[in-house]
């Protein structure tokens, strides 16, 4: 896939996660619920920002955010053993 494309993927994907956070349902609360316990024990979890006085997570390697990229059904882990 090409940078441009990549790009305008990725921000589809985190519009997406975004929108699945405040629209939640039951297929992208349950894959959440699968991928964050595997995001919150990765080294390549770092903080973002509070919201709420609750801590949010971005993944270093590929700088999205962990609870919007953990609702996307076609994100794919970046690591490159793929955790999820
Ligand atoms: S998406 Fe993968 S590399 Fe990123 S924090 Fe989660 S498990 Fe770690």
């Amino acid at each position: 896939m090409c940078k441009p494309c990549e790009s305008a993927k990725k921000a589809i994907h985190i519009v997406q996660g975004n929108v699945a956070r405040i629209i939640k349902n039951e297929e992208t609360e349950k894959l959440a619920n699968q991928r964050r316990p595997i995001c919150e024990g990765c080294p390549n979890k770092r903080n973002l920002i509070k919201i709420n006085n609750k801590q949010q997570y971005y993944c270093y390697l590929c700088k999205c955010p962990i609870e919007s990229k953990i609702r996307v059904k076609d994100e794919l882990c970046p690591a490159p053993e793929r955790k999820w």
